[in-house]
């Protein structure tokens, strides 16, 4: 494995936002991660590549605390991960989203906004002003009151990243968000996510397309249930390292 840090700055980026160690991940028998040791750098765009159940969605899940880890912790900002999840936002992949549940676009924002509420206190005005203005963000400020089940799949992807937005978080887990989307929705979460960086964010975002790799991120983490490498695009997004993720079975040998 191998890991450059690509981080200069100052003293709030010394701590990793995510930092993770010895972490393996075992749904039934086969591990599906295996020892992974890793940092994630402060203030950049970070795609995670691998080939199908190469363990990417296992990855950030594990951050998120949705699946048990088997080993190793996961820190965020320093801290056990359960204790600053609420500065993580994070949207799922698409597919694995009941798009029948009765709700209207607006909801949907809404709701990312109820961990910052706490239980006992109910949405009103003011968080209906700011979910508005999250779905404005991602061009969809007609669509408030559509039934999520009716938008198109790029939209249902906005509705997701503008409820990310409504967090207001430091740090934000995408699972491939372009994955299938239009060209108007993958520029909208492209330049929504600039923007995010731009104040300073840490975005994570599953990609599947090894053409747009370079174009859109600085750091990239390659994974195939082990890690293979991870670093600026620069330095790691090679050849070598692209054969080595994408080779048909990566177990636990390799280190
Ligand atoms: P990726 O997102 O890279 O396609 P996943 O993280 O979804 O990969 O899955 C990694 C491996 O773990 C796959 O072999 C998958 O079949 C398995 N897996 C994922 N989720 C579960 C689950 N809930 N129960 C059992 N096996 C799972
Ligand atoms: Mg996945």
């Amino acid at each position: 494995m191998e890991q450059k840090s690509g981080n200069q700055g100052s003293a709030e980026d010394k701590i990793s936002p995510i930092m993770i160690r010895n972490m393996s991940i075992t749904y039934r028998t086969e591990p599906a991660l295996w020892n992974i040791d890793l940092d994630f750098p402060a203030r950049k765009m970070v795609a995670i590549i691998g080939p199908n159940g190469a363990g990417k969605s296992t990855l950030i899940k594990a951050v998120m605390g949705l699946v048990p880890i088997t080993a190793g912790k996961v820190h965020i900002y320093g801290k056990p991960s359960h204790k600053n999840r609420d500065k993580v936002a994070y949207v799922p992949q698409r597919g694995s989203v009941d798009w029948d549940f009765p709700t209207d676009a607006l909801d949907v924002v809404e709701m990312g906004l109820y961990g910052k509420l706490g239980w006992f206190r109910r949405p009103n005005s003011k968080t209906r002003n700011v979910a508005r203005e999250c779905l404005d963000r991602v061009g969809l400020s007609d669509y408030a009151d559509r039934q999520i089940g009716q938008l198109s799949g790029g939209q249902q992807q906005r509705v997701f990243v503008a409820r990310a937005l409504a967090q207001d978080a430091q740090i934000y887990l995408m699972d491939e968000p372009l994955n299938g989307v239009d060209a108007t929705t993958e520029e909208t979460i492209l330049s929504v996510l600039a923007n995010l960086r731009k104040g300073g964010k840490t975005i994570v975002m599953v990609h599947h397309d090894l053409r747009t790799v370079d174009k859109y991120f600085d750091w990239v983490v390659m994974v195939n249930r082990n890690l293979i490498a991870a670093g600026p695009i620069k330095e790691v997004f090679t050849k070598i390292n692209l054969d080595r993720t994408y080779q048909e079975k990566r177990c636990m040998s390799i280190q």
